[in-house]
């Protein structure tokens, strides 16, 4: 016999079914990416009304079924409402759920997941630095955490710690002088990038958002990052699109 489960997650993005119901894809700590039904969640008074939104954080009950789970009961921890605003937040938090979604699954341990997506969305709420400066930052740590990580702490190649200065997407992260004449990889990043990037990948997540950047070393995050995306990230996001009629 089943039983109703509690778990906390971050919904992801809804989809309307039929005349009253939602479809909820929730981002979870105990269950990785789970497919909830809030039926009734359109119709007048319905208690799911207000929780069965976009970016909405909070305790789950919920209902296994044969393939998702119905939801039973929702306490609301945060709602971040205030996102929708503001129509570039909007967009980036919604590729932020979009870049999570590609990456997780039913099944998978979503502690840290759920605690970047928590801390990312209140960064773009807070908004203390630019959303591009938020992006790269959280493209980059998500990809740690999946194991797909740019290798900024010692050469890609060869394992030297003290002369990395070049990058390249294809070899993995920073190259050493030596490997990357090898290679012939002729794409020079500086200390300051080099430190972002070590600062990125090993900051408790709870500190990430705690820092801003001159405009030349956030072009060159801007490159490293960019081109890491494309080079291990096989998507085209719909929200990044739409994002980039934006600007
Ligand atoms: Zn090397």
């Amino acid at each position: 016999m089943k039983h109703e489960i509690e778990v906390t997650g971050i919904v992801l993005y809804v989809t309307l079914v039929g005349e009253y119901d939602k479809r909820l894809v929730i981002l979870t700590k105990e269950r990785g990416k789970i497919t909830v039904f809030a039926n009734g969640a359109r119709k007048p008074n319905s208690a799911f009304t207000a929780a069965s939104q976009s970016f909405v954080m909070g305790t789950f009950t919920v209902f296994p079924t044969r393939e998702a789970y119905n939801l039973v009961k929702v306490d609301v921890k945060e709602y971040f409402h205030d996102i929708a605003y503001d129509m570039e937040k909007m967009c980036y938090a919604a590729y932020f759920s979009e870049f999570m979604s590609y990456y997780t699954r039913e099944g998978d341990f979503c502690t840290d997941n759920l605690n970047l997506l928590y801390v990312t969305f209140k960064a773009l709420l807070d908004g203390k630095i630019s959303n591009e400066l938020i992006r790269y930052i959280y493209e980059i740590r998500l990809m740690d955490i999946e194991g797909e990580g740019i290798q900024a702490f010692s050469c890609v190649k060869c394992g030297e710690k003290d002369r990395i200065k070049y990058f390249d997407a294809k070899a993995g992260g920073l190259l050493c002088d030596k490997c990357a004449l090898s290679l012939k990889v002729t794409y020079e990043v500086s200390e300051s990038l080099i430190y972002t990037l070590q600062y990125i990948l090993s900051k408790p997540i709870n500190k990430l958002y705690g820092f801003t950047l001159s405009d030349e070393v956030m072009a060159e995050l801007r490159y490293v990052a960019e081109r890491f995306r494309s080079e291990y990230v096989d998507k085209n996001f719909r929200s990044l699109e739409i994002l980039s009629t934006l600007a």
